[in-house]
């Protein structure tokens, strides 16, 4: 028979790598708490319509990335490719919103059926973070600063850049839209069938044109800074200065417009140099209209999401992750002889109510002393309890404590003070 296969781009992730996981996932908890943040969850599948209205229909996610289909009622229904949408649908509904403020952050798998490779996946995960409810440029400088803890926490500071843009309310782009689309039809000849077709419909979009050619033209083309607002230019200048009191760095790109339609005034992205051809980790910005789009009471927001995959990937490859977090065991307990395996079973469990933090194996499925210790060394364990039986038939009457490394250095002493030597060994003082 064939094996099944998992679906290209959906990855399983496996012991080896969990650990990583698990260590990014509990410092962003973290985070988020240090912040004042509250978890949310809500569902990976919605109605279509929900990401259409707020990613915009004429968007690479929702032109070509989502898995959509219609179930057995006859729903058009798609996997989320990304948070924000599903978040404020939720908060929305549930009342969340109404003339309050909410610091919210989620955590789970997306979907985007998009061409795989090295950190870009068709099932991937984020962690998002969203504010409703407070329109000053604060919130903005917040939600940077969240990012920025992260990067601190994790060691990541020194491999992530920051870069900024002002893109302006939805009128200003409208504005801009019409001229870049008056400007291009004056060089179509440049310009390649993706251009031409988006210039009518989103014409922002041929600004993240990878062609030559178009970037050519581009170089000449109005730009959206002249667009901008005289409100969105203040707000942006006293973000800038709320970073640069909280001593962010960061870069101005203007040709940062982020592929979802909701933004508005302030996007942002942070990039490493440290994964190839996909370097974005982080993206956000404002969404101050979204809320009422989907039809809500009109709620000014902000948020971002990251990309936990590609965390992973740095940490990973920086060796950033640490070494007791990789270590699954710390104490394996083995005995020779089928009938001291109750008390392996007993004296593990000892082990464990003495010292609660530490990861206990006992051993099953009887062997050889050799073979046991190997086991040992393969789980990682730090130190080995060695139950011997006495003499025939006798109860065991003591222990040997050894300390797994090329030493082999052991320590005898009786069973009952096994939990207390690995409890001071392992152990804080206040567990
Ligand atoms: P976006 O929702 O497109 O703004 O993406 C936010 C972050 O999610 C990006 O900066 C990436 O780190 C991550 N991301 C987006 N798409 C993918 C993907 N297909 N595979 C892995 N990570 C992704």
């Amino acid at each position: 028979m064939t094996k099944i296969q998992a679906i290209r781009g959906m990855n399983d992730i496996l012991p080896e790598h969990s650990p990583s996981w698990q260590y990014l996932e509990s410092r962003f908890y973290q985070v988020v708490r240090q912040f004042g943040y509250r978890e949310i969850r809500f569902p990976v599948l919605e109605q279509t319509q929900l990401f259409k209205r707020s990613i915009g229909e004429v968007t690479d996610i929702v032109e070509k990335e989502m898995y959509s289909f219609d179930d057995r009622n006859g729903d058009n229904l798609s996997l989320r490719p990304e948070g924000t949408a599903g978040c404020v649908r939720a908060a929305n509904q549930h009342g969340l919103l109404y003339n309050q403020q909410q610091r919210l952050w989620y955590q789970g798998p997306m979907f985007r059926h998009e061409r795989p490779q090295k950190g870009r996946y068709r099932q991937f995960h984020q962690f998002g973070v969203e504010a409703f409810g407070m329109a000053g440029p604060d919130i903005d400088a917040e939600i940077i600063a969240v990012s920025a803890a992260l990067w601190q926490s994790l060691g990541l500071t020194d491999f992530v850049k920051l870069e900024l843009n002002n893109i302006g309310s939805a009128d200003d782009r409208k504005a801009f839209g019409s001229a870049l689309t008056a400007y291009l039809e004056q060089h179509l000849d440049a310009l390649d069938e993706d251009a031409r077709r988006r210039m009518h419909t989103n014409p922002m979009r041929v600004l993240d044109s990878k062609n030559p050619a178009v970037q050519a033209v581009l170089s000449e083309a109005p730009s959206l800074k002249d667009f901008v607002n005289a409100d969105s230019v203040i707000h942006f200048d006293r973000l800038l200065k709320l970073l640069g009191g909280l001593g962010i760095i960061y870069e101005i790109n203007p040709r940062l417009v982020r592929g979802l339609d909701y933004y508005n005034n302030c996007v942002f992205e942070w990039t490493t140099n440290k994964l190839g051809a996909q370097g974005a980790v982080c993206g956000g910005g404002r969404y101050d209209g979204l809320v009422a789009q989907l039809g809500g009471k009109a709620t000014v927001a902000a948020g971002f999401a990251i990309g936990i995959e590609r965390l992973v990937l740095m940490l990973e490859e920086l060796q950033l992750i640490p070494e007791q977090v990789k270590r699954p065991v710390d104490v394996y307990v083995l005995a020779v002889g089928a009938e001291l395996s109750e008390l392996s079973l007993q004296v593990a469990a000892a082990i464990r109510t003495a010292c609660p933090s530490a990861g206990i194996v006992s051993h099953c499925g009887g062997g050889k002393y050799n073979s046991q210790v190997k086991r040992a060394f393969a789980a990682g364990a730090r130190y080995a309890v060695v139950l011997e039986a006495s003499a025939e038939g006798e109860p065991p009457g003591n222990a040997k404590l050894r300390i797994l490394d090329d030493s082999g250095d052991t320590q005898a002493m009786a069973i009952e003070a096994i939990p207390a030597e690995i409890q001071k060994l392992l152990c804080e003082p206040s567990e």
